[in-house]
């Protein structure tokens, strides 16, 4: 299987190759030439696998250039019951009416993204010592993100990470649990100003060839490829533990920001996986505005609203270019336009596209507000007496609105642990905290604060790029 870029414009490249580019070099997004089909029977053979079983399966089928024992090793480290506190890995449990939850956030840093980037961390790690290269991770995080790449890299020999927050503007749990790792391939650069500064400090970094090429310097970013291709995963898993008596579609309710998480699903779907999606946003609206208008408008920066579901608040969507390549039936030149109008104007407007149409008959949408959000949790406790995060709550609110008769899962993608303000606003209680976290607050904090300008970035990455070169060039 090959990879082609949603822009056309560049050459077809292997599976590993497109996990270490990340973007395509015509500045698209990679995507599978032609998707596999896999029919019902198959499906259904997989019930009885374990999670990292079914991985391994998946896996294998959208990276046929990676050896089998490399994928299987990887899926069954990342996949265990030590990362994810049990050998189910993503448990679906029952909530009122017919509605279920799948919990995928009990990695390491307690939110989904550890679902793609525990498995992520250790196929690079495979593939860069298979070509004896390194790599220097340098990336941007407003919370989530940064601490589940970080969490995902900690000791892996070939990738050293630099990461870069806006001091005092995480939550102080996100500050711990990235600031808290003590390794000596890890480094977290805070910064005296917002994320859109450290993003833009990323891109000034990437944007000096000489130095990028001297340092290795690579991303892990939320387009990656690899990262939607490990996200299928669960969405099979899920649907098997509700088969075989669900003889009809499955709905899935999934909380979206970047579009990463639901497009996975979509890929499932095309795989032949018998499931339909009910996409919920909080505020910040951009993608439900599209899937009730067709109009895609993306938001100046300065105007995303700052949430109570954090994760989700975001001016564009990154992974929406996939789907827009699919409904345009792979024609990257339309897809190069699209983004060339948005840059110009702001936006564009599939609504009389057949593809956008279709689309409707198994995508459905809605917004959730604050409170939204705090009424769900209490509802959910007072019904089930679970706990769910702010932005679980805002799939569970936009779920149980829109959905049809039948079973809906919701995806659980956070732990309240991580939200404690919000839970307080809710219940009038902290939520439980797994036992793993208990003090993390407490414990040593590395972080060098720096200005944001590009010269004390480069600083730290020569200095990293040094240490750790002297750590093993001192061995005896
Ligand atoms: C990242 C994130 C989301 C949004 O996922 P996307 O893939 O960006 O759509 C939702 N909830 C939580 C807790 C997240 O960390």
């Amino acid at each position: 299987m090959r990879y082609v870029s949603t822009r056309g414009d560049a050459p077809a490249v292997s599976f590993a190759d497109a996990m270490i580019a990340g973007l395509a070099p015509d500045g698209g997004l990679y995507v599978p030439e032609t998707v596999p089909q896999i029919s019902h029977e198959e499906f259904t053979a997989w019930a009885n696998l374990s999670y990292a079983e079914l991985a391994s399966e998946v896996m294998s089928r959208f990276a046929p250039d990676m050896a089998r024992s490399t994928i299987d090793v990887a899926c069954a480290a990342a996949y265990s019951a030590d990362v994810f506190g049990s050998v189910e890995v993503a448990p679906l449990t029952p909530l009122a009416d017919d509605t279920w939850l799948l919990h995928l956030s009990n990695g390491p840093t307690l939110a989904f993204k550890d679902m793609a980037m525990q498995l992520l961390g250790r196929l690079f790690d495979a593939e860069l010592a298979h070509r004896g290269e390194t790599l220097l991770v340098v990336g941007a995080t407003s919370g989530d993100t940064g601490s589940s790449a970080e969490h995902a890299m900690i000791g892996r020999e070939n990738i050293r990470v630099v990461m870069l927050s806006p001091w005092g503007r995480v939550s102080d749990f996100q500050a711990a649990q990235m600031y808290s790792i003590d390794a000596p391939n890890i480094v977290n650069l805070a910064i005296n100003g917002v994320f859109d500064e450290a993003q833009d400090l990323v891109k000034a970094v990437n944007a000096d060839a000489a130095f990028k090429a001297r340092y290795s310097i690579g991303a892990v970013n939320s387009i990656n490829w690899a990262r939607v291709a490990a996200q299928i995963i669960y969405y099979i898993w899920g649907y098997l533990r509700l088969a075989p008596e669900v003889d009809r579609e499955v709905q899935i309710s999934v909380p979206t920001g970047n579009f990463g998480n639901i497009y996975a699903g979509i890929v499932a779907r095309r795989l032949g996986l018998p499931i339909r999606f009910i996409l919920a946003t909080n505020e910040n609206d951009v993608l439900d505005e599209f899937f009730r208008t067709g109009v895609y408008r993306v938001r100046p920066t300065n105007q995303v609203a700052e949430t109570s579901s954090p994760s989700m608040d975001i001016a564009k969507a990154s992974n929406f270019e996939r789907l827009v390549y699919d409904i345009h039936d792979g024609d990257g030149a339309a897809v190069g336009a699209l983004w060339e109008q948005l840059a110009q104007s702001g936006r564009f407007d599939l609504s009389s596209h057949r593809g956008f149409r279709h689309l409707r008959d198994w995508i459905v949408s809605g917004a959730s507000s604050h409170a939204n959000r705090i009424e769900t949790i209490r509802r959910v406790v007072a019904a089930d007496g679970v706990v769910i995060d702010p932005h679980t709550a805002d799939g569970v609110h936009v779920g149980r609105q829109q959905r049809a008769a039948g079973p809906l899962i919701c995806l659980e993608t956070a732990q309240p642990a991580k939200f404690g303000a919000t839970i307080v606003e809710a219940l009038g209680q902290l939520p439980p905290r797994p036992a793993a976290f208990v003090g993390l607050e407490e414990r040593p904090r590395q972080v060098t604060v720096i200005d944001a300008d590009v010269a004390s970035v480069r600083a730290a990455i020569e200095d990293l790029a040094a240490r750790v070169v002297d750590r093993s060039g001192g061995l005896p």
